[in-house]
């Protein structure tokens, strides 16, 4: 396994893979790599014949400077588990070789998802994985590109930019990975102290209330009764709502014979955990 740093290096080596007719598979990342990023690895190796992951934790995306500067850097450790998987190359660019001329004037407007979900509370974040995502496609030219669905419009937003920029990658998304009690797995779990740890499983069971209640309930009384149940445990929730799958446009209510994702934003601490379930109806 090689690990490149600089972009014209990785450039090089790729095209002398492509020439020998390899399909490439790439994983983005921003490191602190678990099983969730591993299954993404995984794939893409049964997928491919060679498979890049990238590790970047890319400082235009994030809206918050103490999420940034809390992120937890652990590229040896990374690298070790990449190797041990057999991944074929790791991309780990410092800021400066992914933006030598500094924090992009560019941005990228996502239109109405812009103003919904992760969009409406992380002003800028969208417009970052956009540009960070666009320059990885650029960069390595993948056949395949692998994303979790654990970030449900992280995939919307870049399904639209493929679609609307007509770039030439397969998309590949994969179901979330959840430790036993539930728990979606996330880089940020680190952070939280054990009794938040403890806590933390509430996010995955209220959606699997909503989930239940999807067909005999309003959806604002699911809100309310999640709501109120956070309250008890010391979650705080940001907001719980149900999107279309196919459009990724916002209900208010299901109807039967239709595919949903309910989607969920709530914080313990000072650490923001996301989560979501697709629900077929
Ligand atoms: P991140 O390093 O958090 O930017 O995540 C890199 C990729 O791994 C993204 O496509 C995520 O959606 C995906 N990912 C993160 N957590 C999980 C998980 N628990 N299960 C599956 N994929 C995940």
């Amino acid at each position: 396994m090689i690990v490149f740093i600089q972009i014209e290096e990785l450039r090089k080596a790729l095209a002398q893979t492509r020439k020998s007719g390899k399909s490439i598979g790439l994983v983005p990342t921003m490191g602190a790599l678990h099983e969730g990023h591993l299954k993404l690895i995984k794939t893409s190796k049964e997928e491919n014949d060679f498979t890049v992951c990238s590790i970047f934790i890319n400082p235009i995306q994030f809206n918050n400077a103490s999420d940034f500067e809390k992120y937890p850097k652990t590229l040896e450790q990374d690298t070790q588990l990449l190797q041990s998987l057999k991944c074929d190359a790791v991309f780990a660019p410092s800021p400066n070789e992914m933006y030598p001329y500094g924090r992009p004037a560019l941005t990228i407007d996502f239109g109405y998802q812009n103003n919904i979900l992760e969009g409406q509370f992380r002003p800028g974040h969208f417009s970052g994985v956009g540009i960070v995502v666009a320059k990885l496609f650029n960069i390595i030219q993948p056949d395949k590109a692998y994303f979790g669905q654990k970030d449900f419009q992280q995939c919307m937003v870049i399904r639209q930019m493929v679609n609307e920029l007509s770039i030439s990658v397969k998309l590949r998304i994969i179901e979330t990975m959840r430790e036993a009690d539930g728990l979606a797995m996330s880089s940020r779990n680190k952070r939280l102290n054990n009794e938040e740890r403890l806590v933390a499983p509430a996010i995955y069971e209220s959606l699997l209330y909503a989930q239940t209640n999807l067909l005999t309930k309003p959806f604002e009384i699911i809100r309310l009764k999640i709501k109120e149940g956070y309250l008890e445990t010391g979650l705080r929730l940001e907001y719980i709502d149900l999107v279309d799958f196919n459009s990724g446009a916002l209900v208010s209510e299901a109807k039967a014979g239709q595919k949903y994702a309910i989607c969920v934003a709530a914080f313990l601490g000072d650490v923001r955990l996301i989560d979501n379930v697709v629900v077929n109806t």
